[in-house]
């Protein structure tokens, strides 16, 4: 029998605020535990929730980017559970009336455009986080992540393979990223995603039992989990049996899925509206000005590239994976007017340079104005494509003209054909067996000639001319 195989992602991304979702302490990773908390996010008695509206703003803006409705009421819920790094004794959620409904992500998966649908969007507080490694023989508590914002994004069960899953994540963080809503940090846990996963016989409409996939903490690591679920559910249904709906952690080190818990219904959690809260209200205006700040989406950017610049599907890809590359490519293109170079520098020496440096576009040490000035020298012919590289190395550590550089370094190419005929004259006469050869029709000794005439002029002679010149005074 062959089976098809069926996903469904919750993620939940954590807002870029500087406070926290429901009082003013700082969002902050990696400080001294129990640093930022109060008596909202230790859920002291009597202490009450104030909304912080830049984790609105935020929310709403995810919506958006993903095509959602926005709804102008939603309604805060408690969802009622006991855990130790949950103070309160209940988590502030969306439940019965979400931020926003019905988006979609559209992604590129082997050549072919796929669809996502986004079933919902709703805003929720984080937990805090429990502590095993620190005291021998008991755990502690931190409660630095409680009331941290976070939206939780929840697709259909559109995926259909373990790679579309991992592209249609790629394709998310990268919109997360574009709009500017989350660090998308996987390892530190700003970017979370739960992966549900079941199998039906093929040409089957109706959905078979799904297991869940938690304790993820890269695309690769989902990608894998999924597979390896995928053939242990495959191996259960062949021999005739069912699966069980429960929650698994996935283990990385050993590669392998374990049951956490059999699933929990919603009806346990016993969500109900929050009396500390008022309902969420967000007018139609407050949407529409939200959605006209919108940048560019990578998409829309990607296509733009191919048809304004006449780049290649590929080099647009490459050129806009973020929006800080994407928006230093186009000030050097738009300052060279010349976009083919500018994306075969960007792409090229640009980018090897950045990562050799570990630095993204924005904080690059060679802002674009910079590179401007070194690819007008080289259009000038002020300075040969060699030196144009050597300059740019010269360029990201030390904050210098490119001219000075060029001038200090002795890069200038030389383009007198005084200076260039004595070169030539001088390698032909040093030479002469080769220069007899190519009179005879060894036509390809040329290259061995240059390459004397272009280490004579220790790589300042511009090439272009020396070919000229060596050519025809071999041929007089
Ligand atoms: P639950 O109530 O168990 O959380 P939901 O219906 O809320 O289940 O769906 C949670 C996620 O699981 C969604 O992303 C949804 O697309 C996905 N999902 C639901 N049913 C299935 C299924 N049978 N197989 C795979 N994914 C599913
Ligand atoms: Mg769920």
């Amino acid at each position: 029998m062959s089976w098809e195989v069926v996903i469904g992602i919750e993620i939940h991304v954590q807002l870029r605020t500087e406070r926290k979702l429901f009082c003013a302490n700082r969002v902050a990773f990696g400080d001294a535990p129990n640093t930022h908390v109060c008596p909202v996010c230790l859920g002291l008695p009597g202490a009450l929730p104030t909304l912080n509206p830049e984790a609105v703003r935020l929310a709403l803006r995810t919506a958006l980017a993903v095509e959602c409705t926005v709804h102008e009421r939603s309604v805060w819920a408690r969802k009622n559970y006991f855990y130790p790094d949950l103070p309160k004794g209940y988590q502030i959620t969306q439940f019965e009336e979400p931020l926003a409904t019905d988006g979609r992500v559209v992604f590129d998966v082997d050549g072919a455009e796929r669809s996502v649908r986004i079933r919902r969007i709703h805003m929720e507080e984080d937990a805090g986080k429990l502590v095993h490694d620190r005291f021998p023989g008991v755990s502690a508590v931190d409660l630095n992540r409680a009331g941290t914002p976070l939206v939780e994004i929840v697709t259909e069960p559109d995926l259909r393979s373990p790679a579309q899953t991992r592209a249609f994540l790629a394709a998310l963080k990268q919109i997360l990223e574009y709009v500017d809503v989350s660090d998308c940090n996987m390892e530190e846990g700003s970017l979370r995603a739960d992966a549900n996963v079941s199998l039906r016989p093929s040409g089957s409409e109706t959905l078979g039992t799904k297991t869940e996939i938690k304790n993820v903490n890269s695309f690769s690591g989902i990608e894998r989990a999924l597979e390896i679920e995928i053939e242990r559910q495959r191996g259960v249904l062949e021999a005739g049996g069912s699966i069980d709906q429960q929650t698994l952690l996935w283990d990385d080190h050993r590669g392998a899925v374990r049951p956490m818990r059999s699933k929990e219904e919603s009806h346990d959690y016993r969500y109900f509206p929050d009396p500390d809260l008022p309902t969420l209200r967000i007018t139609p205006d407050t949407v529409a000005r939200a959605r006209s700040a919108l940048p560019e989406l990578p998409r829309a950017r990607r296509a733009r590239f191919v048809t304004e610049h006449g780049l290649s599907e590929y080099d647009a890809g490459v050129l806009t994976q973020t929006a800080a590359t994407a928006g230093y490519f186009e000030a050097v293109a738009g300052g060279i007017a010349d976009a083919k170079t500018a994306a075969n520098w960007v792409m090229g020496p640009v980018l090897a340079l950045m990562n050799e440096r570990k630095e993204d576009a924005t904080g690059f040490a060679v802002g674009a104005p910079r590179l401007v000035a070194l690819l007008t020298l080289l259009r000038e012919g002020v300075v040969s494509d060699g030196a144009a590289k050597k300059v740019l190395g010269l360029l990201a550590t030390e904050d210098a003209d490119p001219r000075e550089i060029v001038e200090r370094e002795g890069l200038v190419q030389v383009r007198d054909t005084g200076q260039l005929d004595a070169w030539v004259a001088e390698v032909m006469e040093a030479n002469p067996d080769e220069v007899q050869r190519y009179r005879d029709g060894e036509t390809r000794i040329l290259g061995f000639l240059m390459g004397r005439v272009m280490a004579a002029s220790r790589g300042k002679a511009d090439p272009r001319q020396v070919n000229e010149l060596l050519r025809s005074a071999l041929e007089s």
